[in-house]
């Protein structure tokens, strides 16, 4: 049959019709009204997606860099920060902190789990920055940003989470809640390429810059911060992604009938529906959920059965489905779990296909033939009806 390239990744993401002929249209200079006009709009728009009433810094460079300039800005050398990491991504704060020759202590959990507050509190004695995850991308595991949240509240320690895929599939109460610093990547939820990053920052969290003496040039915050008050921004920005952006915001907020928060709360519980379609899918199929206590709405972690290897799992989306879902990410889990995600642009539809597609996939890969096909689509739409047909049915 015809193959639609399809992508099912926890970044870089299907991408929004709107948004790409936004970018296509997109010929302007940046030091001309006509771009301080979408500049200023879409930082505002970003407040009102992230939930805050902190500053946002748009800046060129994928999630990673928004990650170092929150490592950059808010540690000097030798400051104790506290890193909370259970995969691929919380390891990579505790890079950056070494790169910045910032003492980093470390609270982990095995890959799948998540950490325990108690062990969090544990650790808390004079560190400045808590370093955390919403949703680990390489384990499909959701952490408790609210629960480190309040075991900060009434200290100085800042709390700086990489939302990067938490963003649009996690509900935040960023402001209600204390968070710091706030990081979403383009490549993500808001549905657009990669090569956009954005963090909102605390009142004391901007205090902190004063203070601190890591180097930072282009990923100084503060500068960005001056710019960005006069509708600019520091060097040449990312101009057609920031169009691509504003187009998307503009969906989003037509999904919440031109309310942006509201919009935000329904891409999350979209999110959230086709996790849980997904996860009920893969048990009925007999698979095993690598994050099984603490799963995130984001992606989908899901070990290959027994004897077949994941990239095979992977391969097979592709040349069967023209589908291109996510192996396993470092040595300790490439080749074992596969990851599905659903974060941003995708519907029931979408999420059907993938559950179907994956009843011919292990068909294929698996030793042990499954000749039934249907029990994951089956459990797939009870879990849909009650989330959506009979809650809404029931609200007639
Ligand atoms: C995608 C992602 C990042 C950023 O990775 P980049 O390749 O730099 O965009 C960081 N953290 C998480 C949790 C992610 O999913």
């Amino acid at each position: 049959m015809l193959h639609k390239n399809r992508l099912y990744t926890p970044g870089p993401t299907q991408l929004l019709p709107s948004a790409q002929f936004a970018m296509a249209a997109a010929t302007m200079h940046h030091r001309t009204a006509d771009f301080r006009d979408l500049y200023v709009r879409t930082l505002a728009d970003l407040k009102s997606f992230i939930g805050t009433r902190n500053d946002v810094i748009l800046m060129a460079c994928s999630g990673s860099g928004a990650m170092e300039a929150s490592i950059s800005n808010l540690t000097s050398p030798g400051d104790r920060v506290l890193v909370l990491t259970a995969g691929k991504f919380g390891e990579r704060w505790s890079s950056l902190a070494k790169a910045y020759g910032v003492k980093a202590e470390v609270v982990s959990a095995p890959y799948g789990e998540t950490f325990t507050l108690e062990a969090v509190r544990a650790k808390l004695d004079g560190v400045r920055v808590v370093y955390m995850q919403g949703t680990e991308t390489s384990t499909g595991v959701r952490h408790d940003v609210q629960g480190v949240a309040k075991l900060l509240k009434g200290t100085d320690t800042l709390l700086v989470v990489d939302a990067i895929t938490g963003l649009g599939t996690t509900h935040f109460d960023v402001d209600g809640w204390g968070v710091d610093v706030l990081i979403g990547g383009s490549q993500k939820a808001v549905m657009i390429p990669p090569g956009l990053a954005y963090l909102s920052v605390s009142e004391r969290a901007w205090q902190r810059m004063d203070s601190t003496s890591n180097p930072r040039f282009y990923f100084d915050l503060r500068k960005e911060r001056k710019s960005a008050a006069k509708g600019e921004s520091a060097y040449t920005p990312a101009t057609s992604l920031i169009a691509g952006l504003g187009a998307a915001l503009d969906f989003i907020r037509g999904m919440g009938n031109g309310d942006l928060a509201a919009g935000r709360y329904d891409l999350v519980e979209n999110a959230e529906t086709a996790a849980a379609m997904t996860r009920a899918a893969a048990e009925a199929l007999g698979l095993q959920l690598f994050a099984k206590s603490s799963p995130a709405a984001a992606v989908t972690a899901i070990h290959a059965p027994e004897g077949v290897d994941s990239g095979a799992i992977v391969k097979a989306f592709r040349t069967q489905f023209g589908a291109v879902i996510a192996n396993g990410q470092g040595d300790e889990m490439k080749g074992k779990i596969f990851r599905v995600a659903h974060l941003g642009y995708y519907d029931y539809l979408d999420t059907i296909a993938i559950i179907g597609a994956l009843e011919h996939v292990l068909a294929t890969v698996s030793k042990t033939t499954h000749s039934e096909l249907g029990p994951g689509l089956r459990a797939a739409q009870t879990t849909y009806a009650r989330r959506v047909t009979f809650a809404a049915a029931a609200a007639v």
